[in-house]
């Protein structure tokens, strides 16, 4: 227990307070209510300084002095915010009594923690996903995931480390437990750190206390966690939100789910990241340059986030995957259908985190406003999805339950527009409870009374006396000083103005404490009658979750359908073989589109002819495009949305493997290709015959010769192992695998030489191999002076020329070279040069 700060002695009290509290809440930035201000002193004044660009000053007191920083109350929620996203905890702790009723030292509790994996403020989360994690081991890992603004929770066990960071790169949490067997195991615990730049927190992991909490949680420990680690990960993660939220239960979060992960597609980080479907590569591309933002439109925050959620995990099963098609397909080909339930999911609200809301007794008047036009717009929808034939949208029309007794009770007692405030009144509807309604009445019969009393008073003294209203004398008559001396006798002097008395009287000060008293009657009655309600309405969070989910199903049933119908999308079918007629890549397409460019569309074909494809040609041909929009097919068509193609059937792919080279690479050389090397090492491991693999270049980071080498040693094994393989490469010798192997097909993009432009892209994928690789033409285009263009035409002639000549050259050079004088960095300069020459580069 100590500050840092100069003096001596004992701590002034305040400083005395905030050390108590700061050490009982260690793992938390802890602003401390001081007035209007939450402050922060030594070394946490320092840092709070640090991390939110605030003035550093300095508290100073007789004897001591202690660094201070500050951040005004009003403002507080963009700070915290930012805390939150730095990856800290927040302790708040308030004033819990009025200053200055004597006391020198007011009291302060902690009335709030705030944790990136817990936050429910939608201030903080705007309606994006938010999830806690916990992650247990013993043979084998137990993962448990909550979304406590949502009360989805869920859980999974995997077998290998690698399993479990990609399941953890999918739900990206913001904040992780890990038990003790894991955060004290020094090689995890660094591997871990090293992958996951996210809050790691303390929390118990003791069976024993896990298995309490989840019978507390759920009513008896639920039969789906029927292993220890699953029963630790899941109570820790519960017992853990359950401290921060200062709740014996969570009440929003009903049922716990167990899924397996190998039922959905494996798409790790890496093939996220390259496919651009969250996130577009450039940090300059628009933020909606991804297969999302091409997919997006739905009219819903839940709906969004199960897009994503959709997105993360394509399906494997054919039949589920056809159930969602054949949904959209009803969607897309029913144009008033589906512009009724777009219209009538606009109306709704964010069921899933009203349902927590109000599940955790934190809902406000508006929410459950927000909760009754949600649920007024059910009916319309079933309605709308009434001659619905596909089973997907049966079975969530049989899931819209439009609650009419919910509807009805908040209905009878809510006011159309009730205020934010829960204390100020205006929330329960005149006839609803009759001591509220009483209170009312008395308030109102007094203020009759009292602006009655400004006429009579009037014709009384025969004087324009005024009636008027402070907060410091309550209500008073006043009289200007014209009519002073002709004041009644009965008044009583309260405040003598420049030009004008105020005054009060005996009956007047008595109707101003009745009007009080049925003013603070009429409020504390309506927040009763209030929590009333939100406490009758927990009995329903479990269905409010099942309309919640249906109604984000729904959403992106509808968003796919809208999608389908905006872009002429078609519907895929799935079979052994991958056939599909004029496929576009759906980021790229709307982007062209946009600047009122086509999109040049190219066929895609995977059989046992065609498994692995070799794609040739010039930079900027299109050859990554391509590529990614072969696999963002199989992505759109496994989550069961139509595609861009005019027709279109796939093969399942099981696993997405990338590797595509970042053209902007920051990375020095040797480092960028270690990070190839190790992604192509998790493709080579991982790669079954069900997996499509697109590899964009590999080995440009090393010598031509071994980057050569270990891209055909590469191909041959991938061969083997009969993968789905796009290869788009420089290495012109990869064409040779055509003749060599079954199922080898070379294809190349056109691109063609003219007078004048100079090189023209086609975009247009053609069969067999490129002819030259055009890079001299590739560099003219990218301005390079006219005269280093022509000089490097010539060099490429003569050298090309020079091709037969050069075999000789190289081995009488080689024969002539002193060994016992070449440095290693000139060998490596002579090996290029031969290299070069024998390729005839
Ligand atoms: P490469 O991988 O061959 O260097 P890219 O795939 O990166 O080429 O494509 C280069 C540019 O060409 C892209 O920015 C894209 O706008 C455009 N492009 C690619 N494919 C097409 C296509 N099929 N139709 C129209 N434009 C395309």
């Amino acid at each position: 227990m100590s500050l840092k700060g100069t003096g001596h002695g004992a701590l002034p009290p305040l400083l005395d307070q905030y050390v108590k509290l700061r050490d009982e809440y260690a793992e938390y930035i802890l602003l401390f209510q001081v007035g209007d201000f939450f402050e922060a002193f030594g070394e946490d004044a320092e840092r709070l300084s640090k991390l939110l660009n605030i003035t550093l000053t300095h508290k100073s007191s007789k004897d001591f002095d202690t660094p201070m920083s500050g951040i005004p109350i009003r403002a507080a929620e963009t700070h915290i915010e930012r805390l939150l996203k730095l990856g800290y905890r927040v302790a708040v702790a308030e004033q819990t009594e009025e200053a200055g009723n004597g006391k020198a030292l007011v009291e302060r509790q902690v009335t709030q923690l705030i944790t990136p994996g817990t936050v429910q403020s939608e201030e903080i989360l705007r309606g994006e996903e938010n999830f806690l994690a916990a992650i247990a081991s013993l043979d084998g890992y137990a993962l448990a995931l909550l979304s406590v603004s949502t009360g989805e929770f869920k859980c999974c066990t995997l077998s290998s480390r690698l399993s479990l960071y990609e399941e953890l790169a999918k739900y990206r949490p913001a904040e992780v437990l890990l038990a003790p067997e894991l955060a004290g195991n020094a090689a995890f615990a660094t591997e871990f750190a090293a992958r996951f730049a996210v809050m790691r927190s303390s929390a118990s992991f003791d069976p024993q206390d896990c298995e309490r909490v989840l019978a507390v949680q759920f009513g008896s420990i639920p039969a789906v966690l029927n292993t220890e680690s699953l029963r630790r990960a899941c109570g820790a993660v519960v017992a853990y939100a359950s401290r921060v939220a200062d709740t014996p239960r969570l009440g929003g979060v009903t049922h716990v789910l167990r899924f397996d992960p190998g039922a959905t597609m494996h798409l790790g980080e890496t093939a996220a990241c390259a496919l651009e479907l969250f996130e577009p590569l450039h940090p300059n591309a628009p933020k909606d340059a991804t297969l999302f933002g091409a997919l997006n439109r739905t009219r819903t925050a839940a709906g969004r986030r199960r897009l994503r959620a959709w997105l993360r995990a394509p399906l494997l099963d054919v039949s589920a995957i056809c159930e969602r098609l054949d949904a959209v397909e009803t969607l897309h080909s029913d144009g008033p259908t589906r512009a009724a339930v777009r219209a009538n999911l606009h109306r709704s609200h964010d069921l899933e985190r009203l349902q927590a809301r109000i599940g955790s007794g934190r809902a406000t008047a508006r929410d459950l406003n927000a909760l009754l036009r949600t649920l007024e717009a059910v009916p319309e929808l079933l309605e709308a999805l009434q001659a619905a034939q596909p089973r997907l949208l049966r079975d969530i029309a049989a899931r819209l339950d439009a609650l009419p007794e919910v509807r009805e009770r908040i209905k009878a007692a809510l006011t159309d527009d009730p205020p934010l405030k829960l204390t100020e009144g205006g929330l329960i509807r005149d006839g609803f409870d009759a001591e509220l309604d009483a209170h009312r009445r008395a308030g109102f019969d007094n203020r009759n009374w009292i602006a009655a009393l400004e006429a009579s008073e009037r014709e009384r003294s025969g004087i324009p006396v005024k009636i008027g209203f402070n907060s410091v004398f309550g209500y008073y008559l006043e009289v200007t000083n014209a009519h002073r001396d002709r004041v009644p006798g009965d008044y009583r002097a309260v405040a003598t103005l420049k030009d004008r008395q105020r005054y009060t009287r005996a009956d007047l000060r008595d109707k101003e404490r009745e009007i009080l008293l049925s003013d603070t009657g009429a409020q504390r009655r309506e927040y009763e009658v209030f929590a009333a309600l939100r406490a009758d309405l927990v009995q329903y969070t479990e269905r409010l979750q099942l309309l919640g989910v249906a109604l984000a199903e729904l959403d992106v049933l509808a968003s796919l359908a809208e999608v389908a119908a905006e872009r002429g999308y078609v519907k895929p079918s799935f079979a052994g073989e991958t056939h599909v007629l004029e496929a576009r890549h759906a980021v790229v397409e709307g982007a062209l589109k946009d600047a009122g460019n086509a999109f040049v569309p190219n066929d895609l074909y995977i059989t046992p002819q065609r498994r692995f494809t070799v794609l040739t040609g010039p930079n900027m041909s299109g050859k990554s495009t391509y590529l990614r929009q072969s696999a963002l097919l199989s992505v759109m068509a496994q989550i069961g949305s139509f595609v861009p193609a005019r027709s279109a059937q796939l093969r399942v792919h099981d696993r997405i493997y990338t590797r595509i080279g970042a053209s902007d690479d920051l990375a020095g050389g040797s480092s960028t290709f270690m990070v190839e090397m190790k992604e192509l090492a998790r493709i080579l491991h991982g790669a079954t015959p069900n997996s499509l693999v697109i590899l964009d270049e590999i080995g440009r980071g090393t010598s031509t010769l071994d980057g050569l080498a270990i891209a055909l040693a590469a191909s041959e094994f991938l061969i083997q192992q009969r993968a789905s393989v796009l290869f788009a490469t420089h290495y012109l010798e990869l064409t040779r695998l055509e003749g060599e192997h079954p199922g080898v097909v070379n294809l190349h993009v056109a691109a063609q030489e003219e007078a004048q432009q100079g090189l023209r892209f086609y975009h247009q994928v053609m069969p067999g191999p490129a002819s030259r690789s055009y890079g001299v033409q590739v560099a003219r285009l990218a301005g390079l002076p006219p005269g280093v263009v022509e000089r490097a035409d010539a060099l490429l002639h003569a050298l090309q020329q020079g091709n037969e000549r050069s075999s000789a050259v190289v081995a009488h050079e080689l024969a002539a070279l002193d060994l016992s004088r070449l440095t290693p960095v000139a060998a490596l300069g002579v090996l290029e040069t031969w290299q070069r020459r024998l390729r005839g580069e």
